[in-house]
């Protein structure tokens, strides 16, 4: 991150940050969470939630929230880099969804980083992405696109 001058992360919250619509903030995520500020770097939620648990999740952090983000529509990567005060281009969105986390945060500009889901529940339509998630994380396995 610091090799890219990020400044700031746009942080997914289900299955990336807390399981699939739970506050089930786990310690670990807290404290790499507390590190990065330490360091420097800010964070904002953003997510396609409008959950009263999101908002939970965000004051335990101290990060601001967009809620009803409509993932990868950029508006609502636009609003985060506005409470983030960076531009695109200091920006790192971290998700664990391909067509929305990742697709979301390049047509805002940014880099992006793909993790795994913390959780196996989620939402129907999510399970249903995956499939189609499937072809192309093999193709990137198999070294087909660069990183990040
Ligand atoms: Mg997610």
């Amino acid at each position: 991150m610091r090799a890219w001058d990020i400044r700031g992360l746009v942080l997914d919250l289900d299955n990336t940050i807390v399981p699939w619509h739970t506050s089930d903030l786990r310690p670990s995520i807290s404290a790499w969470f507390a590190g990065l500020v330490q360091g420097g770097v800010r964070g904002c939620l953003l997510t396609n939630n409008y959950g009263k648990q999101a908002s939970v999740v965000a004051r335990a952090l101290g990060t601001p929230i967009v809620l009803g983000a409509l993932k990868p529509v950029p508006f609502g990567y636009r609003r985060s880099l506005e409470h983030l005060q960076i531009e695109a281009r200091h920006a790192l969105g971290v998700g664990d969804q391909l067509y929305t986390d990742v697709l979301g945060a390049k047509l805002a500009g940014m880099r992006a980083a793909l993790v795994q889901p913390i959780g196996r529940r989620e939402f129907p339509t999510t399970r249903l992405m995956r499939v189609f998630e499937r072809p192309v994380l093999e193709h990137l396995r198999r070294g087909g696109m660069p990183g990040a």
